[in-house]
């Protein structure tokens, strides 16, 4: 299956990604994963998409294009994969529709006023990427993560002043992909408010797997 997540930034794309991966044994690819990885070992790439990272903008598509084109030949992707925060404007959708037939695009829904709630929450694993939430999602042992033990920390643009500004640009730049795909006849929406294993469930019943 090749997948798409949309959704806010914070409406737990990363999180409902790692239960289908797991489930379906496909590779799940974060754009803003691979550019945090870029920025700390201190690529080219990396030291330009952090200035647009830190400012809660989106990084130029010809940056994240290069990127995804060279991921998804990879041979982990031959029987499938997911899409977390990948395509984020329509440029970049077109550009996708010409290397990848997608199979479905799934929007997880959650209200501005809940996101901003959430984000000032959220932690990161700084060795594996894995996200947690200070009450939603909490890790078993408070800042360490669960599957390699690595810190937990928060991200740069995970203030309120560049969430704000993040939404924003969801709003104008990513949520046209919505009518993109259902234009297509690709798109399913999901509540992305709940519990986590709700959400999974939901998930998992709307891409019947
Ligand atoms: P994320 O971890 O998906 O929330 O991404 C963090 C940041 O990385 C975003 O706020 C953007 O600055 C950048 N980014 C990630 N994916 C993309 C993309 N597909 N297009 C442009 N910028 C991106």
């Amino acid at each position: 299956m090749k997948l798409i997540l949309l959704g806010a930034p914070g409406s737990g794309k990363g999180t409902q990604a790692a239960f289908i991966c797991e489930k379906l044994s496909i590779p799940s690819i974060s754009t803003g994963a691979i550019l945090r990885e870029a920025i700390k070992n201190g690529t080219q790439t990396g030291l330009k998409a952090k200035e647009y990272m830190d400012a809660g903008k989106l990084v130029p598509d010809d940056i994240i294009l290069g990127i995804m084109e060279d991921r998804l030949a990879e041979p982990d992707c031959a029987n499938g994969y997911i899409l977390d925060g990948f395509p984020r404007t329509i440029p970049q959708a077109e550009a996708l529709e010409k290397i990848a037939s997608i199979d479905c695009a799934l929007s997880i829904e959650v209200s501005d006023s809940e996101i901003e709630q959430r984000m000032t929450g959220r932690r990161v694993c700084k060795d594996c990427g894995k996200t947690f939430h200070i009450t939603g999602n909490p890790p078993k042992k408070e800042g360490i993560c669960d599957d390699c033990g690595g810190e937990l920390i928060q991200r740069d643009d995970d203030n309120p002043e560049t969430v704000r500004a993040r939404l924003t640009v969801y709003h104008n730049e990513t949520e046209p992909l919505k009518s993109f795909y259902e234009g297509r006849g690709k798109l399913r929406r999901v509540n992305g408010v709940g519990s986590v294993e709700d959400i999974r469930d939901s998930v998992f019943e709307t891409l019947g797997i």
